[in-house]
């Protein structure tokens, strides 16, 4: 409806049209594009103003795709009024809420509303690294996300339309296979939070309180139905530590960058709204459907993940994982245990 290049003329200008929807400038609502003007033009915060007083983050940073880093308060995309106010903070307070109340009122919540609130919090860091420089000494450098990546995010930026109602996923089908799991809390507040993405991949993971959710945003639910990974087991049963959070992180981030199919869509108009109805994953192909998993190419997202380097953590032959004992079973690391399990 707010569609910045709708045809008035046109008679179903309600429905969203997915080759104009993305805005790619900061005077357009980042959800909706409609033309920001003084009367309808908000911030909305990404990380939300709860997260950041609950976990005392105001003065805290986050560090950029160039190196730099940002303080979360300063982390703020142009938004309509409508859009702020009316549908993401509808999400907004529901999703509080939930963390607010722990991991089983946050898997008990609608999934498609934990799915936009995370789905904009990735989109929307990405979106802010559109408007900052890469270089603040070199203006010719660009910004620190170029339009093209953005590009690539469209599909994404499509189901965030799910928020505003005028995009469906047909019955029984869902975008994203995200995890819930239990989380042990640190001492320092500023400690319960801890937030994990990867570059070109729509995967983020976050440490909230006593939650931990980790996303991967468009495999269609492959990741949580269609493979069973050990170590994502046995992260299931246990109450994180904030170091396995990070394990459990750069594996479910590894396995997304696994799944090896670009899942195909029919989209068909309705009313008002546009049904996005996604054919079968594994397609006619007989090819699994996420490729071998290599322990030398997971060592270096976990490497990443942990801020660590791959030879302080893999001897090139095997690595000691904090979500099993050997035997297989889950490791409970209570805070003050920063070691590895025993062998
Ligand atoms: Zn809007």
């Amino acid at each position: 409806m707010h569609n910045s290049h709708k045809d008035p003329t046109q008679e179903h200008d309600f429905i969203y049209s997915i080759e104009d929807g993305q805005s790619l400038t900061d005077n357009q609502c980042f959800l909706c594009g409609v033309a920001l003007i003084e009367t309808n033009r908000t911030d909305e915060h990404v990380f939300p103003q709860w997260l950041l007083r609950r976990f005392n983050l105001q003065n805290q940073k986050i560090n950029l795709l160039n190196g730099t880093s940002l303080p979360y308060s300063k982390l703020k995309i142009p938004c309509c009024n409508s859009c702020n106010n009316e549908h993401l903070s509808r999400i907004e307070i529901e999703v509080g809420r939930a963390f607010q109340d722990g991991p089983g009122a946050v898997s008990a919540l609608d999934r498609t509303t934990l799915f936009l609130w995370m789905g904009k919090v990735y989109y929307g860091i990405l979106y802010r690294e559109l408007f900052l420089p890469a270089d603040r000494k070199d203006p010719s450098a660009g910004s620190i996300v170029s339009a093209d990546i953005l590009n690539t995010f469209r599909m994404h930026h499509t189901l965030m339309q799910a928020a505003r109602g005028t995009v469906r996923w047909h019955q029984g089908q869902f975008p994203a296979s995200i995890f819930v799991f239990r989380t042990q809390e640190p001492a320092d507040p500023r400690d319960r939070f801890d937030y994990v993405d990867i570059l070109h991949f729509p995967f983020l993971a976050m440490r909230i309180g006593s939650t931990a959710v980790v996303a991967s945003l468009q495999d269609w639910g492959a990741l949580a139905n269609s493979v069973k990974v050990p170590g994502i087991e046995a992260a299931k049963k246990l109450s994180l530590h904030p170091q396995q959070f990070r394990e459990v992180s750069a594996l479910a981030a590894y396995m997304t960058t696994l799944f090896n199919r670009t899942p195909k869509h029919i989209v068909v108009s309705r009313e008002d709204h546009v049904e996005i109805f996604t054919l079968p994953i594994a397609g006619l192909s007989g090819k699994f459907i996420f490729d071998e998993f290599s322990s030398e190419a997971y060592m270096h997202i976990l490497a990443q993940i942990l801020g660590m380097e791959v030879s302080e953590i893999y001897d090139g032959k095997s690595y000691r994982t904090l979500l099993q004992n050997t035997d297989g079973t889950p490791y409970t690391m209570p805070i003050g245990l920063d070691g590895q399990p025993e062998a």
